[in-house]
């Protein structure tokens, strides 16, 4: 049954609900053997085959929720390193967390990595060892974790069968059933949670889900599919009809939104004023940076700052810097002030240069304090 239309969807979703694909009950297994031989030794799996530790999993799960492998890997050694267990970040101080993660953007994914590691340590006060989430849904109830991460650590730490859908898993999916509409289509994504949650191995959930997804990244790619080698061949309709160009469409891309900001580096006897962003904000919440504002109407607001704050003229502009954040395209005013200009009522940590070249941590405000540099200290 090819999908070229989303009429055709409904059917699909029912036959699923009536667990009609029984077929694909025999593929699983074929799936978990291939991926138990085939498996690439990325560190997080050698390390939970050696510890059995959810740390270990926990930490590359949430790397790998924004990033690709191969830049995630150095930083993963380097954050085990520095926080060698679940203790030693619970114990850390935030703006260490942060330091150890720089570079890897999505901050706010690593405060709540943070803030989970403080509650597991926190759970567990008084008894011998650390008590880990015990299900798909406890493990739901830290900060950060989500339908998806859940999923990957309870079926690769407690065996439980709960299926991932990440990018990888529908464009599988979408080519075994000859599926030729965008892959994340939310009803689509619906269905194949379904769908994954039928199918998925009861005996090894976790190699099941790990791979699924190996599959999508190494043999069933976006472009030119490998399917001579392909384990799960027989069961792939895409491949008998010869559609893996059509099955999936291209995704539903969300369209770009353009932005204005204004982010001001306020100075004080050779010092520079860094403030930490709040909850509220629109960008960076929870971040360390210069003074942030948003465009609003032909002025500019402070981006979640309480507190009040004059829009100086006075303040010296030293030109723009581009940046993206998720579908936000941002062009950036960077001025600098004095910090009498600075707003009131904000808690300002005034450092010297070498000092916030090591405290900032995103890269907009990294390209900022480069500017800075380049128009104010350069001769
Ligand atoms: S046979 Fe080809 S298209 Fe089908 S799942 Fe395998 S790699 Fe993907």
């Amino acid at each position: 049954m090819t999908i070229e239309k989303e009429s055709q969807i409904k059917p699909f979703l029912k036959k699923i609900e009536d667990e009609d694909y029984k077929h694909l009950l025999d593929m699983s297994p074929r799936l978990v053997k291939w991926y138990q031989k085939n498996k690439r030794p990325l560190p997080w799996r050698v390390l939970w085959n050696q510890h059995s530790d959810p740390y270990h999993v926990w930490v590359s799960e949430v790397m790998l929720q924004q990033t690709i492998i191969n830049v995630v890997i150095p930083k993963y050694h380097d954050f085990l390193e520095e926080f060698p267990s679940v203790h030693h970040l619970a114990n850390a101080g935030e703006d260490d967390v942060k330091k150890a993660v720089r570079g890897l953007g999505y901050y706010r994914r690593f405060s709540m990595l943070h803030e989970g590691a403080k509650r597991v340590v926190g759970n567990s006060r008084g008894k011998k060892s650390i008590q880990w989430p015990t299900s798909f849904k406890a493990w739901k109830e830290l900060p950060g974790v989500g339908d998806y991460t859940a999923a990957a650590l309870s079926s690769i730490t407690l065996d439980e069968a709960e299926a991932v859908v990440d990018g990888n898993v529908e464009r599988v999916f979408c080519r075994l059933f000859d599926v030729r509409l965008p892959p994340n289509l939310p009803v689509l994504k619906k269905g194949f949670k379904k769908l994954g949650n039928f199918c998925i191995d009861r005996k090894y959930p976790g190699d099941f889900n790990q791979g699924i997804m190996e599959l999508g990244q190494l043999i069933c790619t976006p472009s030119d599919p490998s399917c001579d080698v392909c384990p799960v061949q027989k069961w792939c309709l895409a491949r008998k009809n010869d559609s893996t160009v059509s099955a999936p469409a291209q995704k539903i891309k969300k369209d770009f939104v353009n932005l204005d900001l204004n982010l001001v580096i306020f100075q004080k006897q050779g010092k520079f004023g860094l403030l930490k962003r709040p909850k509220s904000a629109k960008f960076l919440k929870e971040t360390n940076g210069f003074f942030t504002l948003l465009r609003q109407g032909k002025g500019f607001v402070p981006d979640g700052f309480q507190g009040t704050f004059k829009a100086h003229p006075k303040l010296k502009s030293l030109g723009a810097v581009s940046h993206s954040i998720t579908n936000h395209r941002l062009k950036v005013q960077v001025s600098c002030g004095d910090h009498k200009q600075a707003p009131k009522g904000q808690k300002i940590e005034w450092l010297v240069a070498s000092q916030v070249e090591s405290r900032l941590i995103a890269n907009l405000d990294r390209k900022a304090w480069k500017l800075f540099i380049k128009e104010t200290m350069t001769p």
